[in-house]
């Protein structure tokens, strides 16, 4: 994949003054490879993507064999369509703009034959145009090649899709046999084979490969995410764009079971994989994952290679990769099948400057984009709602509760009052902006991100009323967010003794439905909208799980996880007593 200075190919001064005028730094690839060989007047075959810039490829060349005091046609290029001829034709007028003397005339069907007689007469040596006008010009006698230096072929697999070969090969067959032809063709079927074969000498094949094709469908945005507010900036990320299927990349297991625990603590479904796991483990795993049975995958590097999943909707490199060939891996599994795909990069400090030669090596096409105010993350959530309020009246999936409609209308309330207050009871009602955890591009005073219990997600327990005192003390305590310590968050104490304040409640899951601490709070959590502190210890039995949540809330957590399914199975919690699960009354 080289590429050269303009000034390196040996070309003449007014061509190497139009490039610059263009704006053109250095020769792409194909141009590097092509340009050289073509001056020497040799037959070339090209091959190389969309935009890698072919044209230039063959209009520079083309142009400098062109002797600009001859009034006669030197250079015909056929086109697949009028739109790409006139293209050509502008883009060889700038290069050629600097030659004294060289006109060109784009020739397509649809136009006045009279301006391109005109054009014809007055001595254009460069014709560009389609193959069916080109033939039919040359029979009314108005085109004549018996001065032509230069055949180009563009999109010659095109040509021959349109049915142009008949035309094509007349044309080819009635040129002098002293021409040049470059031949450019991003396929290579048999039928160009074979008209490679027959019209060119000995061509000289030149074949570009081009990484940044690897991800044509991928947008790629990097972000500058304090490392402390990466989990927060993930979550806002997910929850505007509303993804529901992707993986998420970190470098380190620790990373990995870290933030898997973490997102689930917020509501999101997630699970992990990575080279601690067992072969069994792992294939589980991959398995729900690609049935959706939850929506990211925490994932390393080494765990995730050879994973055969696409469509996903969004590549999260949580920790920078550590070279753009990992890079490249790990975004090439969205944005696959035609779909458009999405690869979001966190850049933290020195981070910065490795991203920069990454892009600058692989010629990585990323931007750089803001994370989302909470504004806007409230806005997409309200979007979201909107959407699902739809899409279910839509479907018609609700019961009737016309009684207590009726109800409400007859005590004379406004029925827009009445849909407000169930939206505004649904949202579980938002708190004021105070209360909110800081943006996480402010430098001041970033909370720990697996302190912050701010979660945007609409499922996810948000900044909740019910916030425990213990909780409120840490963070006023010496005016920074304390830290939980992880044993308390993740790994919850064994049920001892409860703790003053909770209650227990049996859940009918346990160790063989693979239940874990993080499941129960994320549940309870995403249910219920209260913080992960109102769960307390865990303990999972083999075929149930207790639980001890906050006393307060114990008859909302029975009600909201009641018919809930996890796991596949419909939870039945209840309260537990001492002696064991038992329906105590209420
Ligand atoms: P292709 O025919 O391979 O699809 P084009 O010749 O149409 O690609 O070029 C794609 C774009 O890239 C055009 O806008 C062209 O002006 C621009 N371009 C071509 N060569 C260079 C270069 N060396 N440097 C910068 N831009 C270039
Ligand atoms: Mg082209």
């Amino acid at each position: 994949m080289e590429k050269r200075p303009f000034t390196e190919l040996g070309l003449s001064p007014e061509i190497l003054k139009a490039v610059e005028k263009m704006g053109f730094e250095e020769a792409s690839p194909i141009q590097t490879a092509v340009i050289p060989v073509a001056l020497t007047g040799r037959d070339v075959v090209g091959m190389s993507s969309t935009g890698s810039g072919k044209t230039a490829a063959f209009a520079i060349p083309a142009i400098e064999r062109v002797d600009g005091h001859k009034k006669a046609v030197q250079v015909l290029i056929l086109c697949p369509t009028r739109e790409l001829a006139v293209q050509v034709s502008e883009e060889s007028a700038k290069l050629a703009f600097f030659k004294r003397g060289v006109r060109e005339v784009p020739i397509y069907g649809g136009q006045s034959y009279e301006r391109q007689y005109r054009a014809l007469a007055a001595g254009a040596q460069i014709v560009i145009g389609t193959p069916g006008r080109v033939m039919d010009m040359m029979e009314r006698g108005a085109l004549k090649l018996q001065s032509l230096a230069v055949v180009v072929l563009d999109e010659a697999d095109r040509m021959l899709d349109m049915g142009f070969r008949d035309d094509i090969e007349k044309i080819l067959s009635s040129v002098p046999e002293t021409r040049q032809l470059l031949f450019f063709s991003a396929t290579m079927p048999r039928a160009i084979q074979d008209l490679i074969g027959r019209y060119s000498k000995d061509p000289a094949w030149v074949k570009i490969e081009s990484v940044a094709q690897n991800a044509p469908q991928v947008e790629q945005v990097w972000f500058e995410v304090d490392r402390r507010s990466k989990l927060e900036a993930l979550t806002r990320l997910i929850d505007v764009n509303d993804f529901r299927y992707g993986i998420i990349f970190c470098s380190t297991k620790i990373m990995v079971d870290d933030l898997d625990e973490a997102l689930h603590a917020r509501g999101y479904q997630t699970d992990r994989l990575h080279g601690d796991l067992s072969q069994a483990q792992r294939d589980r795993v991959m398995d729900k994952f690609r049935r959706r049975a939850f929506e990211f995958l925490v994932a390393t590097d080494v765990a995730a290679r050879g994973l055969d999943v696409d469509d996903l909707e969004v590549v999260f490199n949580f920790d920078l990769p550590n070279d753009a060939e990992d890079y490249t891996h790990r975004i090439g599994r969205t944005g696959r099948a035609g779909r458009k795909g999405r690869a979001f990069t966190f850049v933290s400090g020195q981070e910065l400057y490795k991203l920069q030669s990454m892009v600058r090596w692989a010629r990585l096409d990323v931007r750089r984009g803001s994370i989302p105010s909470l504004d806007e993350v409230d806005e997409a959530r309200t979007n979201v709602f909107f959407e699902r309020i739809r899409a279910t009246l839509d479907a018609k999936q609700f019961k009737p509760h016309d009684r207590m409609i009726d109800r409400l209308l007859d005590d004379g309330y406004a029925s827009t009052d009445i849909c407000s207050a169930l939206i505004h009871l649904l949202q579980g009602g938002t708190s004021g902006a105070s209360e909110k955890a800081p943006a996480p591009e402010s430098k001041a005073k970033p909370a720990p991100a697996w302190a912050e219990k701010k979660a945007a997600r609409p499922t996810a327990s948000p900044e909740a009323p019910g916030e425990t005192e213990a909780e409120r003390e840490r963070e006023d305590d010496d005016g920074h967010p304390a830290a939980p310590s992880r044993k308390t968050k993740y790994e919850r104490p064994a049920r001892t003794g409860r703790e003053a304040g909770k209650a227990t409640i049996f859940i009918n899951v346990g160790r063989k439905q693979l239940i874990t601490p993080g499941d129960i709070v994320g549940k309870i959590a995403g249910v219920t909208r209260l913080p992960a502190t109102a769960v307390g210890a865990i303990d999972i039995h083999q075929r149930h799980t207790l639980a001890d949540v906050a006393e307060d809330q114990v008859d909302l957590i029975i009600k909201k996880l009641t018919g809930i399914k996890m796991k596949g199975i419909p939870l039945a919690p209840m309260r537990a007593t001492e002696a064991g699960p038992q329906n105590d009354n209420e």
